[in-house]
């Protein structure tokens, strides 16, 4: 059982620092490199989400991440106190996103979910995005 907190700036240069995070943290499980690459993908797609959609790509605001091991389950929460998202269904749905014009293709819910045994999207629209993650 470990478990780690942390919270930084929401500028694009924190996705590689939350991904090197999370792979250190994961390290203990001897993970393969295709695990090691899975789970830093699945962080990248939530941080950048939490930045481009969350924060709107203001640097003015913190994201939240923490991580839960317990024997070999992994679970990661990535939030932030951002715009949230008014329908989670559509967000949720492949190829949906709300900013064709930035050339998203809409695909890091379906990434995330395929990726990992379980993805929960909380959020309230004005108040924010929890993103958990379990594998
Ligand atoms: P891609 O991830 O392929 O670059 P995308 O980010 O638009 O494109 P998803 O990651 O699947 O696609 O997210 C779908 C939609 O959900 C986004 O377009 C956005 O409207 C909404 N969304 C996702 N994360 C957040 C967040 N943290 N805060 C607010 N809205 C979000
Ligand atoms: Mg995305």
């Amino acid at each position: 059982m470990n478990h780690m907190h942390l919270s930084f700036k929401s500028i694009s240069e924190n996705e590689s620092f939350a991904r090197f995070v999370v792979s250190a943290f994961i390290a203990p499980l001897d993970p393969t490199l295709d695990e090691v690459n899975e789970i830093k993908t699945v962080v990248s797609e939530a941080v950048t989400n939490a930045i481009i959609h969350g924060y709107e790509q203001s640097d003015q605001f913190d994201i939240y991440l923490s991580c839960e091991l317990n024997g070999d389950r992994l679970r990661i929460v990535i939030e932030d106190f951002g715009v949230g998202i008014k329908d989670l269904d559509l967000a949720k749905e492949v190829l949906y996103t709300s900013k064709p014009e930035m050339e998203r293709s809409g695909m890091g819910f379906t990434i995330m979910e395929n990726l990992m045994d379980r993805l929960q999207v909380e959020s309230a629209y004005g108040e924010g995005t929890k993103v958990t993650l379990e594998k």
